[in-house]
């Protein structure tokens, strides 16, 4: 027999035990499921310290980050072969 939402009139579905899954409304007594007792609780110890993990970096961050050495490396090397270790490339190859 379906059963329908008080408050929203949606019908109900097989998880929908407690509260409406459309309107969140509590559901009366009667219209509770009842296979409603197979609720899983998670339990958490206090005292217990859980594992500190870092933050994930997302795999493109990790390759955004990687290409942004590369460029700078680039960059860098581009600017010490032509700013100190052939200053008069320029002058010798374009004659100015
Ligand atoms: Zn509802």
């Amino acid at each position: 027999m379906p059963k329908n939402c008080p408050n929203c009139h949606v019908k109900l579905e097989s998880h929908d035990h407690y509260f409406c899954s459309s309107c969140s409304a509590k559901l009366p007594p009667d219209l509770i499921s009842p296979d409603s007792t197979s609720v899983r609780v998670k339990v958490f110890q206090p005292g217990l310290k859980q594992p500190r993990t870092l933050p994930k970096i997302p795999v493109f961050g990790k390759i955004a980050v990687q290409c942004l050495g590369v460029i700078s490396l680039a960059a860098l090397i581009y600017l010490v072969v032509t700013e100190y270790l052939m200053p008069n490339t320029e002058r010798i190859l374009f004659g100015s």
